[in-house]
């Protein structure tokens, strides 16, 4: 008889165990339950109801950062992250949750609801009982703490300095993104003003919906998927222009939206009229999130654009597909699992070395920095389009100063 559960394509698992020595949960604890073919046993054996989904067979389930290290290397194709969702799905009501990680889903359900939380956690009080619920997460003391009330809607383009104006696009900021990282999208429209470009950052965007894909809500993350479907149509933009990965790897499951990862757009664009960046006086640390890797598999992507900037030195974790533990609310949830996976990755590098550490997702950003000064007290972790930002006004000021005014930017 045809199986037509929801989990059926756990079936495809030939329990090969492949995938066994990708998956962080399992170079972490060691046990075949926190491995993909462990996890997929357990899915099958709740579904078929041979073991009861008690809290302990739901947690080992539960603490899958949902990397997909383990789809990219199976002979099977399963679909791990389709089947780890559908599962959350079914059994989030039995898995507890922390406080802080339930009031970020539901205020990102709402427009504007995580600025709203960002200025509500500034409060002194408040500020305190974050810090007391992130001691053991290595979360920041105030992971929403920015104030994105300095973002304007409009950035015009710079075309009256470059001679021509090349269009108009919209910044897909993310909700997290927004609330917490707003000198990244302002060094975004910086650079695509300098390009050429005016910058939207329409106001009525809300959150992706990739959160709450992950986290057992699949009802609330298509209704924010077709709420941002319709809204995104309204961009009057040429191009709609995204900054997370894991948003990136949620829009584009809708084809007539015309979306592209922010990256993508500026090295294309820097290719066909390159502009002239400072020269590093250092090598630069990169780390590349899993959803970068693994969802937009966009390969090469971040070590191309940073490569616009001449002779740099890019140094990779020894453990590049190591998962840094943030897994979207994965830190909040699960603490100290992901500050052990974030020793093992900041580990890898060779920190002592660079005072710069480039990061693509905000989540692995705000998690990073919740340990890496202990590596290097003057380390900083920046975007990569940050960092092209920093070489480029380096540059306007060393020619401002007389160093080669008029040499010619080089190719990426
Ligand atoms: S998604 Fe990542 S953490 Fe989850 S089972 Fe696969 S490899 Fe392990
Ligand atoms: S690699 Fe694929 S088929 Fe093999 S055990 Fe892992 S999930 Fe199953």
């Amino acid at each position: 008889m045809k199986n037509t559960s929801k989990l059926a394509e756990t079936d495809l698992c030939v329990m090969c165990g492949m995938c066994l020595p990708m998956c962080p949960t399992y170079q972490l604890y060691q046990v075949e339950t926190e491995s993909p073919r462990g996890r997929i046993a357990l899915m099958q054996a709740i579904d078929q109801q041979l073991i009861n989904a008690d809290a302990k067979a739901l947690l080992h389930i539960d603490h899958c950062l949902g990397c997909l290290n383990c789809e990219t290397i199976c002979p099977s194709l399963v679909p791990y992250g389709k089947l780890i969702d559908e599962f959350r799905d079914q059994f989030n009501p039995s898995i507890n949750k922390p406080w802080l990680s339930k009031l970020i889903l539901k205020q990102a359900v709402k427009p504007d609801g995580l600025n709203a939380l960002a200025s509500i956690t500034n409060r002194p009080a408040l500020k305190q009982l974050i810090k007391l619920g992130s001691t053991f997460t290595g979360l920041p003391e105030n992971p929403l703490a920015n104030d994105p009330s300095h973002l304007k809607d409009f950035y015009r383009g710079a075309y009256s300095e470059q001679g021509q104006r090349r269009g108009e696009i919209s910044l897909f900021t993310g909700c997290i993104g927004k609330s917490s990282d707003y000198s990244t999208i302002k060094d975004t429209a910086f650079l695509l003003n300098q390009l050429g470009f005016d910058v939207n950052i329409p106001k009525q965007q809300s959150c992706c919906g990739a959160m709450h894909q992950h986290s057992g809500q699949l009802e609330t993350a298509q209704t924010l998927l077709n709420r941002n479907q319709v809204q995104l149509k309204q961009f009057s933009s040429d191009i709609i222009l995204f900054f997370s990965p894991a948003c990136g790897a949620s829009l584009i499951q809708r084809k007539n939206v015309n979306v592209m990862d922010v990256r993508t757009f500026i090295l294309n664009e820097l290719q066909n009229q390159p502009l002239a960046f400072s020269k590093p006086a250092q090598a630069i640390a990169l780390h590349e999130s899993c959803s970068h890797r693994n969802m937009l598999k966009l390969k090469t992507l971040n070590i191309d654009l940073l490569k616009c900037i001449p002779d740099i030195q890019i140094m990779q974790s020894s453990n590049p597909s190591l998962c840094c533990g943030a897994g979207g609310l994965q830190s909040i949830n699960y603490p100290q699992q992901a500050h052990a996976l974030l020793e093992k990755k900041l580990n890898s590098f060779e920190l002592t070395q660079t005072n710069i550490l480039i990061s693509d997702n905000i989540g692995c950003s705000l998690h990073i920095k919740s340990a890496i000064t202990r590596y290097n007290p003057n380390i900083e972790v920046m975007h990569p389009v940050s960092y092209l930002v920093r070489q480029l006004t380096q540059k306007t000021q060393e020619q401002q100063t007389g160093d080669n005014p008029n040499a010619l930017p080089e190719p990426c």
